[in-house]
């Protein structure tokens, strides 16, 4: 309460106060909810768009190594029955790695793991006996296989698919293989084929060998690495070489959000990542951009709110005003709603009721109830105000003759009628400009602006006359007894109206019903 009361403010501070308050409310509101609603409805769509890719790359992964071991197969094939023929063994290497374009090198192994022929020929690979892990596998498990990326021979980080060549007269009799290499850091037909399918920038695309090595990884760095247990994609690595494919987020490290596929048939594995800071990021920066699209109307809506809580406050505004300086005009007051209208009905009779109260107090106060004419405190304020202007006047001082006797003889309500007789002679008697007062019980003193002595003096005797010429039945005749004195300023007024006494008491010492006059 203290502090409303130093703070007074202004209906339309307040209108706007509020309004502004409640549309912040409002504004905070939406944006948190967006936000919300915005970020799950994005991190959902990323992961189900990033588990769909991964799908869809392990697919075209998995169709990329059939076709690989394909032509593998029909090179072994065809190879079964000359692979002593050095010439055959060349022509073949050579078609191999130039026609399909699949290898970057490739390589036909006798059994004993030497190298019988090779292509490109600048490898300089003939002659070298494999001992490489992967080889050696080839060589014990004589059937088609995806061995583990390996550093060459030669130093290229490889993945090779194999395929036996079996002798065409004893299909049992393994010969050696044939191997076709890809160099996992160079150009390769698996980075040619997944680096097509553009994905946005913000994901990251990895394929995953058997045993968690990177065979091809979108951003380049971390081939030939393998993905440890502490890896933030290791748990996505594991559900899809467990058979699955699906999406989750890793909360290792920086937040990612992982699509992840098996490749069909093998245990490799495809990874779609995208950070999650990137999906946030984009959401606030959508809701921004809502924002600042919103702004205009935004501001379009205080600034109407801001007239509007002036068209509502400019009536009571200016009502308290007028009221408040006692300015009674209410007419221009645009009240153009009910309560404004109602208040300003209210404040303009209540106010017409206090003006009309207070000049009938004021009437009361100043005027005679018996005769209806003006009393002393009305003699005095008139008083008052000529000598405040300097006008001057002449005064009469007037008294009814034995009027006590009237009251004897004829009883005090003949009394009461005789003296309202005599105060309407009077008012007749005089200009509608003259102050006509009872200034006593049966005494009357009349103020006559301007009025020099003889003009007051005829005026007395007129008057004089008027009443003793009055039938005042029951009464058989009333007189009075005038004095008559004038006030020209430059004494007290006072010192005028003693004087009209004066002349009165002179007159009734004469004999009464006459008029006598005291100049100062
Ligand atoms: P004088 O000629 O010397 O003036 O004699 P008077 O009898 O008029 O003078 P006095 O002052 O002795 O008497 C005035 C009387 O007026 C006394 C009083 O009872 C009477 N009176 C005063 N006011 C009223 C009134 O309002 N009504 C009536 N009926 N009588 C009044
Ligand atoms: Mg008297
Ligand atoms: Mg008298």
């Amino acid at each position: 309460m203290r502090l409303m009361r130093l703070f007074v403010l202004e209906l339309r501070q307040v209108i706007l106060g509020f309004t502004l308050l409640l549309v912040f409310i409002t504004l905070a509101n939406q944006f948190v909810i967006s936000y919300r609603v915005y970020t799950q409805q994005a991190m959902t769509q990323s992961l189900e768009a990033n588990r769909a890719y991964a799908s869809k790359l392990a697919d075209i992964t998995s169709q990329l190594i059939q076709s690989l071991q394909m032509q593998l197969a029909y090179s072994a094939q065809s190879l079964s029955g000359d692979l002593d023929n050095a010439e055959r063994r060349e022509q073949e290497v050579q078609r191999l790695l130039s026609q399909t374009q699949s290898f970057n090198s490739v390589v036909i192994v006798d059994r004993r793991g030497e190298v019988i022929s090779a292509a490109p020929e600048q490898l300089g690979a003939v002659g070298i006996i494999l001992n490489a892990a992967a080889t050696t596998q080839s060589l014990m498990v004589p059937q088609a296989m995806m061995p583990q990326p390996y550093v060459s021979p030669l130093g290229n980080l490889v993945v090779s698919p194999s395929h036996p060549i079996m002798s065409d007269t004893e299909p049992e009799r393994y010969l050696g293989y044939i191997s076709g290499s890809m160099y996992l850091h160079g150009n390769n037909i698996l980075s040619r084929l997944l680096g097509t399918h553009f994905y946005g920038a913000e994901a990251r695309i990895m394929v995953l060998s058997e045993n968690g090595a990177v065979v091809y990884d979108s951003q380049s760095q971390h081939i030939g690495m393998t993905v440890g247990d502490m890896h933030p994609l290791w748990g996505a690595f594991m559900q899809a070489q467990a058979g699955e494919s699906g999406a989750m987020v890793s909360t290792q490290g920086e937040s990612q959000l992982i699509g992840y596929a098996p490749v069909k048939d093998m245990r490799w594995v495809v990874l779609v990542s995208s950070a999650q800071q990137q999906v946030v990021t984009s959401v606030g920066n959508t809701i921004g951009n809502l924002m600042e699209k919103a702004a205009p109307v935004t501001i379009i809506t205080l600034l109407v709110i801001w007239l509007l809580a002036g068209t509502i406050s400019a009536p009571l505004q200016i009502l308290a005003r007028r009221v408040r300086d006692n300015d009674k005009t209410f007419d221009d007051i645009p009240a153009w709603y009910t309560e404004a209208k109602t208040l300003k009905q209210a404040i303009e009779v209540y106010s017409k009721e206090q003006l009309q109260r207070i000049s009938a107090l004021n009437l009361a106060s100043n005027t005679d109830p018996l005769t209806g004419i003006g009393n002393r405190r009305y003699l005095q304020s008139c008083m008052d105000s000529m000598r405040e202007q300097g006008q001057s006047f002449a005064i009469l001082a007037l008294d009814i003759d034995h009027f006590k006797s009237i009251n004897d003889r004829f009883g005090h309500d003949v009394g009461d009628q005789v003296i309202k007789t005599v105060a309407q002679l009077l008012k007749l008697g005089c200009r509608e400009y003259d102050y006509v007062c009872r200034s006593g019980g049966e005494e009357f003193t009349l103020l006559l602006p301007g009025l020099d002595a003889v003009k007051a003096l005829e005026l007395a005797e007129r008057l004089r006359q008027q009443i003793a010429e009055h039938s005042f039945a029951p009464v058989t005749q009333v007189t009075v007894s005038v004095g008559v004195s004038l006030w020209q300023g430059g004494v007290e007024i006072s010192a005028a109206l003693k004087a009209a006494d004066k002349a009165l008491y002179k007159a009734k010492n004469k004999g009464r019903n006459c008029t006598e006059a005291e100049l100062l």
